[in-house]
């Protein structure tokens, strides 16, 4: 049988071909996809390739997905053909060294998915095992793919422990940004979110942030965002979701003595920024980074989105054909919306 899907080849250059539809073995699951949705991380894979995500070329493209399941191996035992499932775009080893710290996340042996942008998609067994779940039937694919993201943001909330009390201030207001800002206001917290596009800007309002700051509009988004929070003492957490320099180093400058950074976004491979050392050791500022999900995480985030308490619809910018996946990219990161669902 044979499929739609794209390959990436190399920088700038992705194209939808028609390929095999996978075999599967025994424990492995064939998707019949019904959405994916696009993702900033795979802007950049477009632009200039990944290490995790594009390790031979040509490489499968996408890693949100969600479908309906049209063939299963013999010793899979928990799903059946016709099942509406998400699955996650990574599982973990479970025996390495970080595994068995419970840094599942870091695994030394993450297995990733990719090839979400196509008709099928084979799931494999270890994938299958721990990060594949039935979706309710009233959860649109387009949405359900969005677990994927929203894991990475759980996972990144309950690391910040955030309390109903504490003011937060978010920077970035792309689609991992508004997952912020709606999971901080169902923890009671105050919310500010920082960005630069009016209508990203919006949305974060429209998401139920109680403050919007545009870096563009104000002299000093620092003493702005300090004036909101806590009387003048700034923001109790800061969460950096831009994945820039600039906006790494404006979070450190935004966080109120003794509070904490969580730098999410993630950056250009050797990319440095500057730290101020006397505000860090004397106003004992707190910094640490958070990558990727967790099968608990992954979990969490499809019961929020089951039971529908966290709102993907107004994120998603339109559907597009798969076989119209080039100028999608081609128009770039920037020019479009903050996702669009791309139907086989
Ligand atoms: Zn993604
Ligand atoms: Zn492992």
């Amino acid at each position: 049988m044979k499929m739609q899907a794209a390959l990436w080849y190399g920088p700038e250059h992705m194209q939808v071909v028609e390929t095999d539809v996978p075999e599967i073995s025994d424990h492995e699951v064939l998707v019949k996809i019904g959405a994916s949705l696009t993702c900033g991380t795979d802007f950049k894979l477009f632009r200039r390739g990944h290490p995790m995500l594009a390790k031979n070329i040509p490489a499968p493209f996408g890693h949100e997905m969600a479908g309906t399941i049209v063939s299963l191996g013999q010793a899979v035992k928990n799903f059946r053909v016709g099942d509406r499932v998400v699955a996650a775009n990574s599982a973990p080893c479970g025996h390495c060294f970080y595994c068995h710290h419970e840094q599942f996340n870091l695994c030394e042996d993450l297995l990733f998915l990719t090839g979400a942008y196509a008709e099928y998609i084979k799931i494999p067994s270890r994938i299958v095992e721990k990060n594949l779940h039935r979706i309710p039937d009233a959860l649109p694919f387009q949405e359900a793919a969005a677990a994927e993201p929203l894991a990475c943001v759980v996972h990144c909330m309950d690391r910040i422990q955030l309390h109903a009390r504490e003011t937060i201030c978010i920077v970035g207001a792309g689609p991992c940004g508004l997952f912020f800002v709606q999971l901080a206001k169902q923890m009671g917290a105050k919310v500010i979110c920082v960005g630069r596009t009016p209508e990203k800007l919006a949305a974060a309002k429209q998401f139920g942030a109680d403050h919007v700051v545009s870096v563009l509009d104000t002299e000093d988004p620092v003493k702005e965002v300090h004036q909101l929070a806590n009387g003048g003492y700034g923001p109790d957490a800061v969460v950096e979701a831009a994945g820039m320099p600039e906006t790494w180093e404006l979070s450190t400058r935004l966080v109120r003595k003794g509070g904490r950074v969580c730098f999410y976004g993630g950056c250009a491979k050797g990319t440095q920024v500057s730290l101020d050392t006397h505000r860090t050791h004397y106003e004992e500022l707190n910094f640490f980074g958070v990558f990727h999900h967790t099968p608990f995480h992954f979990a969490k985030s499809i019961a929020l989105l089951s039971e529908g308490k966290i709102k993907v619809k107004n994120m998603i910018g339109g559907e597009r054909r798969l076989k119209d996946l080039n100028q999608v990219f081609q128009k770039g990161v920037k020019e479009t919306p903050l996702k669009i669902a791309i139907i086989p």
